[in-house]
């Protein structure tokens, strides 16, 4: 019985893949996560830092591209073959996967099948040193949960005022505002896939996506943010002052962007959930392997029963998280985009991120006082887990938008 894999269909290349990424995992990802988390913010990024020296060995074996169909570089890998591989990479370090991964939102402005979208994402792919790093940006400092409510009433209320807009010029946009301190890989990237408001009159859905290079008059950014979970991911924000980009920058306009985004939520959540299993799987491995070797009482921890059914909650939890999880990303990529359901990947990401801070939670519990000490490392899972709960919006946002979409779309059983 291999356990965490009830899935009967692996073959032998998805076993393959993951145990290749099982060992980086292990091996180069955790280390370097550990060494990181007490480093910081500016020095996780600073020139010479282990963080550029795990992009370079994370880039090569192309890990930074695992979403990406071969057409541009990528590596053609099925919805399965993405989750397997990400809940491995996340075992290591949940940071340093989304460090990865700022640009797997690509994937939606791919949909837009823009030529010009190539031009950022073929080099990106064909990146082998981790020196090209891109970022999505949504958050604003005054609008979070604002900006991923699709659906919901409150993203179609142009009272609400966006902080970031963009106006057209002729055959250019410009754009003015910030986007907030919260955008993953925001100090350090080359370019950027920019959510802003274009159509102030419908609030938060008249707004496009734009991808372009950061390299242009009136771009600034921040200093990076210091948090208490997820430190070794660099995050910061980016400021505009009449920041000029071509007209075909936009590759989701305001008619497009609320179903766009929602089917951007439909594939980013579940992967979050994703992240998340892998995460408490961690954090089970390691109270597993405690309570084989501590003793109290006469016997090893493992031997008592409340410990064994604390074991047990933890497993089950792991094994229904990534069962939804998965099924929810290797669903809503297998569909067009407008045949998604957001929902299954809002159940998913709350769902699993919960789970996570559960299972870090009894993790620490099995440790008991050494749980605390950061001689061991469920405590750096437990403050990793605590961010899931609002990345990629946060969980009671994301259950209100999804409740509101199960209650008014859920049919009528007789
Ligand atoms: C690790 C991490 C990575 C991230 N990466 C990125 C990134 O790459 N790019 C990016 O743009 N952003 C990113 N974010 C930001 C993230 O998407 C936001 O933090 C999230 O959407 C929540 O927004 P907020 O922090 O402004 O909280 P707020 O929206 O201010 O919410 C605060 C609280 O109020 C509740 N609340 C808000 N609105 C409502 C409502 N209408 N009804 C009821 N309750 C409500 C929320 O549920 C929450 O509990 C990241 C965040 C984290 C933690």
């Amino acid at each position: 019985m291999n356990f965490f894999d009830l899935n009967l269909d692996l073959g032998p290349e998805d076993m393959d893949l993951k145990a290749t990424a099982a060992t980086f995992a292990r091996e180069v990802m955790r280390p370097t996560a550990v060494e990181l988390d007490l480093m910081s913010p500016e020095e996780v990024i600073a020139a010479g830092s282990p963080f550029w020296s795990f992009m370079a060995k994370a880039y090569k074996l192309g890990y930074h591209k695992l979403p990406f169909p071969e057409a541009v570089g990528g590596l053609g890998l099925t919805p399965l073959q993405i989750s397997i591989i990400m809940e491995e990479l996340a075992w290591g370090s949940f940071g340093l996967t989304l460090a990865l991964n700022t640009t797997l939102d690509a994937a939606v402005a791919l949909e837009a099948g823009e030529d010009f979208v190539n031009q950022f994402t073929i080099p990106y792919c064909s990146c082998t040193d981790g020196s090209v790093v891109g970022c999505w940006a949504i958050t604003e400092p005054d609008h979070g949960s604002d900006t991923l409510m699709t659906g919901y009433p409150s993203f179609q209320d142009p009272s609400i005022k966006a902080q970031c807009r963009a106006r057209r010029d002729g055959d250019e946009y410009v754009i003015n505002g910030q986007k907030a301190a919260w955008v993953s890989g925001g100090t350090i990237s080359k370019s950027i896939l920019l959510m802003c408001q274009v159509d102030a009159s419908k609030g938060h859905a008249g707004s496009g996506i734009f991808i372009f290079s950061l390299d242009r008059p009136g771009v600034s950014k921040g200093k990076a943010l210091d948090k208490l979970g997820a430190r070794e991911l660099n995050q910061g924000e980016i400021y505009f002052d009449d920041v000029r980009v071509p007209k075909k920058a936009m590759v989701v306009g305001p008619d497009h962007y609320e179903a766009a985004l929602a089917a951007h939520l439909s594939l980013t959540t579940p992967m979050v959930g994703v992240w998340s299993t892998g995460l408490a799987r961690a954090a089970f491995d390691e109270a597993l392997n405690y309570s084989r070797e501590r003793q109290q009482g006469g016997k090893l921890l493992v031997e008592h029963p409340n410990v064994q059914e604390k074991l047990f909650r933890m497993f089950r939890t792991v094994e229904a998280s990534r069962q939804l999880c998965r099924a929810a990303f290797v669903y809503n990529w297998s569909k067009p985009p407008e045949k998604r359901a957001p929902e299954y990947g809002f159940a998913a990401k709350t769902f699993a991120t919960q789970a996570a801070l559960d299972v870090t939670s009894d993790a620490i519990q099995i440790l008991g006082g050494n749980g605390l000490s950061r001689e061991y490392v469920v405590e750096k899972l437990f403050r990793d887990a605590r961010a899931t709960l609002i990345c990629d919006g946060s969980n009671d946002s994301l259950a209100i938008a999804g409740g509101h979409s199960v209650a008014g779309t859920y049919p009528r059983k007789p």
